[in-house]
């Protein structure tokens, strides 16, 4: 392992789960000074055999108050970073860049009633941050997080997720949240079957939850491969909504899980 420096630290593998043969979730120990906004993301690293480093991006999946630093992974067979990550045990240690990055944070939305947190993938991680954040449940009055995948075992941390409602810091609002599953690979009984941008488009994830989107109700993020946010952020152009900005406050983000 290189040396630590200004720029990145050492954090020791804690925990790790298999969800299935291509997901899994580990936690790392977590610096005191290392701070993030729910949403954003770290770069981590590790050596390969030659010593030369691979550096890949990560979105925290952990609450900003945990000791530890959650992440949930792909792992790509042939994958520089992941197919590594995977033979990876407790105890072994990555590098962590110190500094968090990232906008994909709920500060860049106007005021709205409900926030949309459109995920395929790896790209649930950032809500599961965003949703252990005690401001997202007082802000918005709906919290409705659609995880899509392709099979039903690919649908990780629903048990997690079902248990935010009754969290002691929110729990007066743990009504609010509304989980839809998505498979586009296996029929599951409570989950829909298309493409995201397909419901979208269709009409039929608003119809199934009974929640209209709406320019003036609806802040809606959007994260996972390439092509689904593509397509989702068209369609939902499609109908007048805009990417939100800092500076400019409107209805979209995005980021790409890749
Ligand atoms: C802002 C940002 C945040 C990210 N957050 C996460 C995260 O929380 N969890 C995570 O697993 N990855 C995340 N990624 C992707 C991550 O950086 C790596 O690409 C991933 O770990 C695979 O690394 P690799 O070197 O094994 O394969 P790579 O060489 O990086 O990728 C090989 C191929 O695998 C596929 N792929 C890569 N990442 C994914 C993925 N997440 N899901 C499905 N297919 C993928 C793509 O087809 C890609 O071309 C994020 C990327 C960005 C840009």
């Amino acid at each position: 392992m290189d040396t630590p420096s200004d720029k990145w630290s050492s954090a020791r593998i804690l925990w790790m789960h298999r969800w299935s043969p291509r997901l899994l979730s580990f936690r790392l120990s977590r610096e005191p000074g290392f701070r993030f906004v729910p949403g954003q993301f770290a770069r981590l690293g590790l050596l390969k055999e030659n010593g030369a480093p691979v550096w890949r991006a990560y979105s925290m999946a952990s609450a900003t108050w945990d000791e530890h630093l959650e992440f949930y992974s792909i792992v790509v067979p042939d994958g520089a970073f992941t197919s590594r990550l995977e033979k990876m045990q407790v105890g072994d240690t990555l590098m962590i860049e110190r500094q968090a990055i990232g906008f994909f944070t709920t500060n860049r939305f106007a005021d709205g009633r409900d926030l949309w947190m459109l995920g395929t993938g790896t790209g649930l991680a950032p809500y599961l941050a965003i949703l252990q954040d005690e401001t997202t449940w007082q802000r918005f009055e709906r919290l409705i997080l659609v995880h899509g995948a392709r099979s039903g075992e690919d649908l990780a941390y629903q048990a997690e997720i079902a248990a935010l409602r009754s969290h002691p810091l929110w729990a007066e609002h743990g009504h609010k949240l509304i989980y839809q599953g998505v498979t586009t690979r296996d029929t599951l009984a409570g989950a829909l079957h298309a493409r995201l941008p397909e419901l979208i488009s269709s009409g039929s994830l608003e119809a199934a939850l009974d929640i209209p989107l709406s320019l003036e109700a609806s802040r809606i993020m959007i994260c996972g491969s390439p092509a689904m946010v593509q397509d989702t952020h068209k369609a939902l152009m499609a109908r007048g909504f805009r990417l939100s900005r800092l500076a400019a406050p409107a209805h979209i983000a995005v980021e790409n899980a890749w």
